[in-house]
């Protein structure tokens, strides 16, 4: 959520935090703005609205200074506001500080502060920050490391910050705990993000700073007491480019057969008609142990956790669930020491899912991650599980990444299948139908056109109802939320069967539902759905790799067969297509969806 950009080195700091907060357009934001030091005073521009409107602000004008630091706020605390955009600074302009997170004692921090007579200029709990390290350095601080440590020491919350003191603008002081910071090592110069989308234009040597770790940065290094050794990441500057499509939901749309590709890469065993998931460390004999798993994660994660589970419960037979990490930690859950957790997050940094994590640590829980992100939190918190090598996922909406967790998991299941009654043959067939998914989710991007003709007919309906039942009805949810957020449609996921239980008395001509219809055991029972929706004058879209009655069913979007239990995979990709569309025919902004940002790092 929200970004951070800082620099410290040789060269004009202003440009080079405006473009690597452009970088982190993506993750969503209502506010920008940046401080840069020259001569031992702090100029400051804020903006309400976009990094260009930042840009506008700064104009010209840029400062020659050449340590500066930069954020893009989603607002927690006071109103999207230029007085509440950071940096906030103190009293005498001294001090500037950006921060992500939550400071939870905030309203006490500032009352103590205004009865000690300093004037609050913001709504915001950051702007407490600056007046409490002034106030440290005051007191006799030796450093402005020592002063954010003191400053720190009386905060309650969450926070990924940097701070910068006009009088030392050969430093910056950066701090995390529980909000994403990692320092990008140059030569020469350094910088630090939230996020290192920011980073790779300039480097792809980093390091990831962990909870509770505080560090200095300088153009010739940074220095920190529990700081870990850099790691290269593998991704540049050019996976943050359009690639010619207008957006990138469109891009990562169309990334899934390469992007599956990659998540499959070496992970099938032909021979043993297996899955190799090496990074979970867990030999056949604690496979065979595990008794149930759980898999927790929020929004999309969670609907391809509760496509997993649907998997591992299909081929190893033994009971799983998916469970929303965020109710899951607050819920003083049970924790089973023969349970597998699978913690899934594309950032890896989803504040939820990483606090579950820890709880199940606490508990004794086995816990392994699912991420995109190599080096984020819930990778590094869980030390075992499964990379997606999806590529970086720059638009709001998940995409690639959601296929590519389903395929983590189909591969998963394969795997705790084959060490229990799956039989050989079962698992070939599934190793050829993996092997050939790439190819099969190219073709049913071949949907596009049809899709697009059905989301100019139906985008503007009021609501839309998502129907399927067992391998389709994760998939019916996973596409209602894909329409809710990037199109704004209001739409619910339900159960087909449940249907005649009460929302059926919805069904009118204006209620469009799109039924996912697999071609397995239930598909006579897919078709009474949709028949007794036709029956009250309800319009229908079939989303089907079955042969279903001609005349059926008011729109047709077909995608290839491969392997039934791959369907859900398959079935998705149209419903990606179908909100797609339908945003763009309601004119939406794809890439950022109102109110809403890419990871979710705040509670
Ligand atoms: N809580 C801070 C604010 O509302 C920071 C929010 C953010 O992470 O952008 O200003």
């Amino acid at each position: 959520m929200c970004g951070i950009v800082g620099y410290v080195g040789n060269r004009p700091a202003t440009k080079i935090l405006v473009e690597g907060l452009a970088r982190l357009e993506y993750r969503g934001y209502d506010s920008a703005g940046l401080a840069v030091a020259h001569r031992k005073a702090l100029r400051t521009t804020r903006a309400v609205g976009r990094v260009d409107d930042l840009r506008a602000a700064v104009g010209d004008d840029e400062s020659p200074g050449r340590t500066g630091i930069a954020h893009t706020r989603w607002a927690t605390h006071g109103e999207p506001s230029e007085r509440n955009a950071h940096p906030h600074t103190d009293a005498a302009g001294r001090i500037a500080v950006v921060h992500n997170g939550i400071l939870e004692n905030a309203d006490e921090l500032r009352a103590k502060l205004a009865a000690e007579g300093v004037a609050l200029r913001s709504d915001t709990d950051t702007e407490v920050l600056p007046h409490l390290v002034a106030r440290a350095l005051d007191g006799g601080s030796p450093s402005l490391e020592e002063a954010v440590r003191e400053a720190l020491r009386s905060v309650e919350g969450t926070y990924g910050l940097v701070v910068l003191d006009a009088r030392h603008p050969e430093e910056l002081v950066v701090a995390r705990n529980g909000s994403p910071i990692v320092l990008g090592l140059g030569d020469g110069e350094m910088f630090v993000a939230s996020d290192v989308a920011a980073l790779v234009r300039h480097t792809r040597q980093v390091v990831f700073l962990a909870d509770g770790e505080i560090a200095t940065l300088t153009a010739a290094g940074y220095e920190g007491s529990r700081l870990g050794p850099p790691t290269t990441v593998d991704m540049d500057d050019a996976d943050f480019d359009l690639d010619g499509h207008p957006d990138f939901l469109s891009k990562e749309i169309y990334e899934q057969p390469a992007a599956l590709q990659r998540m499959l890469a070496g992970r099938l065993d032909a021979r043993f008609a297996t899955a190799r998931l090496d990074g979970l460390h867990l030999d056949p004999r604690e496979l065979r142990g595990i008794r149930r798993v759980t898999f927790l994660g929020c929004g999309s994660a969670l609907y391809a956790g509760q496509i997993g589970a649907g998997l591992v419960e299909e081929l190893a037979r033994i009971p799983a669930d998916a469970e929303q990490a965020s109710e899951f930690r607050y819920r003083n859950p049970l924790v089973d020491p023969e349970t597998l957790y699978v913690a899934v997050s594309q950032s890896g940094e989803t504040i939820d899912t990483l606090a579950a994590v820890e709880e199940l640590q606490r508990k004794g829980g086995r816990v392994v991650g699912v991420v995109n992100v190599i080096g984020s939190a819930i990778a590094r918190q869980c030390g075992a599980g499964t990379f997606l090598h999806a590529g970086p996922e720059v638009s709001v909406a998940s995409t690639k990444a959601f296929s590519s967790m389903v395929t983590s998991f189909a591969l998963l299941a394969l795997l705790l299948g084959r060490v229990r009654d799956l039989s050989s043959a079962h698992g070939s067939r599934l190793v050829e139908g993996l092997r050939r998914l790439p190819d099969a989710v190219e073709t049913a991007l071949e949907s596009a056109d049809e899709v697009e003709a059905v989301a100019r007919r139906y985008a503007d309906a009021r609501s839309m109802f998502y129907l399927g039942r067992v391998r389709g009805a994760a998939v019916a949810r996973e596409g209602a939320q894909k329409l809710k957020e990037i199109s704004y449609v209001h739409a619910e996921a339900y159960a087909a069967a449940e249907l005649k239980h009460g929302p059926l008395a919805l069904i009118d001509a204006a209620m469009p539902s799109v039924v996912v219809i697999p071609d397995d055991e239930l598909l006579s029972k897919n078709i009474s759905t949709v028949e007794q929706i036709k029956a009250r004058g309800g319009p229908v879209i079939a989303v089907t790799n079955a042969e279903i009655p001609d005349g059926l069913a008011d729109a047709v979007i077909r995608v290839p067969r491969l392997e039934p239990e791959l369907d859900p995979i398959l079935l998705g990709v149209p419903l990606q297509l179908l909100a797609y569309h339908c945003a763009r025919a309601l004119g939406r902004d794809i890439d950022k969806p109102r109110n809403l940002a890419k990871s979710v790092t705040v509670e």
